[in-house]
This record gives structure tokens, C-alpha cells and sequence, in this order.
């Protein structure tokens, strides 16, 4: 298990390895990025996308949340991350492709499917409940035609998450 002690201990051997051996790299990137791809992927501590992807710093913009979802388009005052993300990828970074990286086994999936949250206070996972909301269309479908339990229906529901 990783502490942040550890983490600490980590950059330390990435300063003394990885940041040296590609210092040219970080030099080149220290005047900006330019990502040709955004990945729009789960928080989920195993799927890491510059990981599986096997990218280098400066190759992929990624944005990270619960079950790799993006909202509907709002144009309502509030805080809009994934918008903003968005936004700055195709706007400024001029990003020729976006992947959404769905990922088995996903906990924001299978609580969307089995609506294992719903009802729950915010911070005891009405957080969590109200975000997986947006796939409530996908899950009426998927429940329909394999349940809300097993592996059969959580691997639709992932698949669905997706579209
Ligand atoms: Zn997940």
C-alpha cells in the first residue's frame, strides 16, 4: 500500500532518474503541450491510462472522474470540470481525437446498475449517486435485458457507460 510518504520517496526517484535521463523532453514541454488525443477516463486507481496506453509525458490530456462520464452540455452557471476540460482540449490544444475509457470491474458502473447509492446523504455516497445519475437511461435498457446483478450485466453496463 502507498502512503504519501512513500509517494515522496517515489518523486525522489523519479528526480533522480526518469527527470534526468529525459531532460531535453521536459525542456521541450516546459514551452507548452500539444496532446493530439483526450482521454476521458475512470478515477479508478488500477486503470491508469498513461499506463495502459503506455504514453509518454506531454502525449495524452486526460480527465479523470467517477465512472469516465461526461455531462450533458449546460450552459447554467456552475462548475462544469469535465466542460471545462473539454473545452481547452478541442479549443486550445486543438485535440484530433477523444477516448472514453470505459474499464471492468468499474464500482461507478455497478453502482449505477444496481442503484446501490440511491437515496444516500451527500457524503455517505449521494455524491457518488447523484453523478451516476446520468446513466440512468443507459441502466433502464441494461437492467431490462440482463438485470441489475452478475457479471453478464455489469459488463453491459460498462459497455454502456461508454456510448
Ligand atoms: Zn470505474
Amino acid at each position: 500500500m502507498t502512503l504519501f510518504s512513500d509517494m515522496l520517496e517515489g518523486y525522489s526517484r523519479f528526480r533522480d532518474s526518469d527527470w534526468k535521463e529525459e531532460r531535453e523532453r521536459w525542456e521541450i514541454l516546459g514551452e507548452g503541450q500539444s496532446p493530439k488525443v483526450m482521454v476521458i477516463a475512470c478515477s479508478d486507481s488500477r486503470v491508469d491510462p498513461t499506463q495502459i496506453f503506455d504514453t509518454r509525458p506531454g502525449e495524452i490530456f486526460v480527465v479523470r472522474n467517477v465512472a469516465a462520464l461526461v455531462p450533458p452540455f449546460e450552459t447554467t452557471p456552475g462548475l462544469h470540470g469535465v466542460s471545462a476540460a473539454l473545452e481547452f482540449a478541442v479549443q486550445v490544444l486543438k485535440v484530433e481525437e477523444i477516448l472514453v475509457m470505459g474499464h471492468g470491474l468499474c464500482g461507478g458502473c455497478q453502482a449505477a446498475l444496481n442503484k446501490s447509492l440511491e437515496g444516500a446523504p451527500l457524503g455517505e455516497g449521494g455524491f457518488v449517486a447523484n453523478w451516476i445519475s446520468l446513466l440512468d437511461e443507459a441502466q433502464s435498457h441494461v437492467a431490462a435485458h440482463y438485470g441489475t446483478h452478475g457479471a453478464e450485466a455489469e459488463r453491459a453496463m460498462e459497455k454502456a457507460a461508454v456510448k
